[in-house]
C-alpha cells in the first residue's frame, strides 16, 4: 500500500526535518506551511529530487475548513494519508498575569485545535482502512511545565492527554497514536532566549547539547515505521536526557 504522509508545519525546523526524513523511508510527503510559502517549496523540491512524491499545501491548522481542503487535495494528488505527523507549533513567553486572550486563545487554536482539525480530516480513510498512524509533536515543557510559558506547556500537556486518549479510542481500528517530546531543539523557535539561555539549557541537557532537528526527525519515523507495530500511546523523550 502507498505510503503517504502529511507533515504539518514543515516548511521550517523540525517539520521540515520530519518530512525529509520521511521522503528518505518511501512516503509521499504534503509539505504543510502557513507563511513561509519558499521554504516549503523547497522542502517538497528536496523531496521530489530524492525520488519521493511531494507538494507543498498552504493551511492554517487552527482552520478546520483550510485543514478539510489540504487533506481532500492531499488525498487528491499523492492518495490518502496514512501518517499523519501533527508538528505545527506555536510558542512564546510571558508571565501569567501577561497572557492575553488572544494568545491564550490562538496557542490552543494551532497547538492543540491544529491537531484535532488535521486528525479529523484524515480518521475517514484510515478508519475504513482499519490502518493508519499518527505521531504528535509534545515538548518535554508539556511534561515538566514551564515557568513563563504557561500557555504553551498546557498545550503540550493537552497533547499527551490526546495521543493516550486517541491511541486507546483507534486500537480496536488498528491505528497506532503517538507522541514524541522533544528536548531542546536548535531551530527558529528557540532563538528568542538568546544565545546565553541556550547555553545553559544546552549544559543542563545530560548530552551537554541542544537537540538538531533530525534528533526528532528520527524519533518520528520510528514511531511510525512498522518497527514500532506494537507500540500505541506512547510519549517517547528525545531530550538527550533532559527528563528521566
Ligand atoms: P519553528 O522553527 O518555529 O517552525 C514552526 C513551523 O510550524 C513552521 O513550519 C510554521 O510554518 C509552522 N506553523 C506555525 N503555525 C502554523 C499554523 N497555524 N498552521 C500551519 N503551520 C504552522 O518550530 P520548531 O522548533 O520546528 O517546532 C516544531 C514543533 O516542535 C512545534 O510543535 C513545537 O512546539 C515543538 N517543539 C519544539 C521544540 C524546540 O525546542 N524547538 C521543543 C519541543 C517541542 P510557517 O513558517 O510556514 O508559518
Amino acid at each position: 500500500m502507498r505510503q503517504v504522509a502529511l507533515v504539518t508545519g514543515a516548511s521550517r525546523g523540525i517539520g521540515r526535518a520530519v518530512a525529509l526524513e520521511l521522503g528518505r523511508a518511501g512516503y509521499a510527503v504534503c509539505v504543510n506551511y502557513l507563511n513561509s510559502e519558499e521554504a516549503a517549496r523547497q522542502v517538497a523540491e528536496a523531496l521530489r529530487a530524492g525520488g519521493s512524491d511531494a507538494i507543498a499545501l498552504r493551511a492554517d491548522v487552527a482552520d478546520g475548513a483550510a485543514v478539510a481542503e489540504m487533506v481532500r487535495r492531499t488525498e487528491k494528488e499523492l492518495g490518502p494519508v496514512t501518517l499523519l505527523v501533527n508538528n505545527a507549533g506555536v510558542a512564546g513567553q510571558a508571565q501569567f498575569q501577561d497572557i492575553t486572550d488572544e494568545m491564550w486563545n490562538r496557542y490552543l487554536a494551532v497547538n492543540l485545535g491544529g491537531a484535532r482539525n488535521t486528525i479529523r480530516a484524515v480518521l475517514p480513510h484510515m478508519l475504513s482502512e482499519k490502518r493508519g498512524a499518527i505521531v504528535n509533536i509534545s515538548s518535554i515543557w508539556g511534561l515538566r511545565g514551564a515557568s513563563c510559558e504557561v500557555a504553551y506547556a498546557c498545550t503540550k500537556a493537552a497533547i499527551i492527554a490526546l495521543t493516550r486518549s486517541l491511541a486507546m479510542e483507534l486500537a480496536p481500528s488498528g491505528i497506532r497514536v503517538n507522541c514524541v517530546a522533544p528536548g531542546v531543539i536548535d531551530t527558529d523557535m528557540v532563538q528568542v532566549l538568546g544565545r546565553e539561555t541556550l547555553r545553559d539549557l544546552a549544559e543542563q541537557t545530560p548530552l551537554g547539547r541542544l537537540g538538531r532537528p533530525e534528533d526528532i526527525a528520527h524519533a518520528v519515523a520510528f514511531l511510525a515505521s512498522d518497527k514500532a507495530s506494537f507500540i500505541t500511546g506512547q510519549v517517547l523523550g528525545a531530550d538527550g536526557g533532559f527528563i528521566v
